[in-house]
C-alpha cells in the first residue's frame, strides 16, 4: 500500500538515464538495458585481487547516475544498483565468499554526505544474495579524491595506508568478497586487498558497479 503511494507521488524513473519507468520496467529502462551492456571479463588485473567482475562501463549514462548518486543525494539508487549487481554476481559465478564486505568511506566524508555510498549498495547486495555484510575495513583518514590523480602511482601512494582491519579474526583464513562502487585504475580496491591479505584473508575478489573503460595495465 505505501510503496503504491510512494509511485503514485514519485513514479519511478530509469536510474541510468532517468526517463519515467513503464508498468512493465524495473530499475532500468529496457532501451538502458540494450544500450549499456554489462562487462564480459576486466581488461586488466588489479594487484592483490584474485578476480574481480564489474557490472558496466564508467561512461555516459552510468557515469552520470553514479554521480548523482555520490554527489546529488539520489541515495534511493543504492536499491536499483544493489538489485543489478547481485544478479550479475550470480551470473558471472562469484559465490565463492566466506565474508561479504565493502570499502569504506571516511568517517568525516560518512558525516558529510550523510551516508556511505558503497555501504548502501553492499547492503542491497547483501540482502538479496542472503548474505550477511560484515564491515572489515575502515578508512582511518581522510585522502584527497583519486580523480585528482591520474598517475597509477599516485592514486596508490594517496590511498596506501588509508585503511585498516577492523578485527582480524574476521578476516582469517577467509575467501573475501570486496564491493566497491568505481575502479578506475584500481588502487583502492588494491590497497584494501592488500590490507586484507595480510590480515590473513586466504583470497580477494572484488566487484564494483562500473570500471573504467581504459586498459590499465596496473
Ligand atoms: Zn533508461
Amino acid at each position: 500500500m505505501f510503496s503504491r503511494l510512494m509511485d503514485l507521488l514519485f513514479p519511478p524513473k530509469c536510474v541510468l538515464c532517468q526517463k519515467l519507468l513503464s508498468r512493465e520496467e524495473t530499475d532500468i529502462c529496457h532501451h538502458c538495458r540494450q544500450v549499456t551492456p554489462e562487462i564480459e571479463k576486466p581488461k586488466f588485473r588489479l594487484s592483490f585481487v584474485a578476480g574481480w567482475t564489474s557490472l558496466w562501463y564508467y561512461k555516459d549514462d552510468v557515469r552520470a547516475s553514479l554521480l548523482r548518486f555520490k554527489f546529488g543525494r539520489k541515495r534511493c539508487y543504492a536499491l536499483s544498483y544493489g538489485r543489478a549487481l547481485a544478479m550479475h554476481l550470480q551470473q558471472k559465478g562469484f559465490d565463492k565468499y566466506d565474508v561479504l564486505t565493502y570499502v569504506p568511506v571516511a568517517p568525516m566524508r560518512k558525516f558529510r554526505r550523510s551516508y556511505d555510498q558503497v555501504e548502501l549498495i553492499a547492503r542491497v547486495v547483501a540482502k538479496e544474495l542472503d548474505a550477511r555484510l560484515v564491515p572489515t575495513l575502515r578508512k582511518t583518514r581522510n585522502t584527497p579524491p583519486q580523480s585528482g590523480f591520474k598517475d597509477v602511482s599516485q592514486r596508490r601512494a594517496n590511498v596506501l595506508g588509508a585503511y585498516r582491519i577492523k578485527d582480524t579474526d574476521l578476516v582469517r583464513g577467509k575467501q573475501i568478497l570486496l564491493l566497491d562502487d568505481v575502479i578506475t585504475t584500481g588502487a583502492t580496491a588494491s590497497e584494501c586487498a592488500r590490507v586484507l591479505l595480510v590480515a590473513g584473508a586466504k583470497e580477494v575478489y572484488c566487484a564494483a558497479m562500473a570500471a573504467a573503460h581504459q586498459d590499465k595495465n596496473k
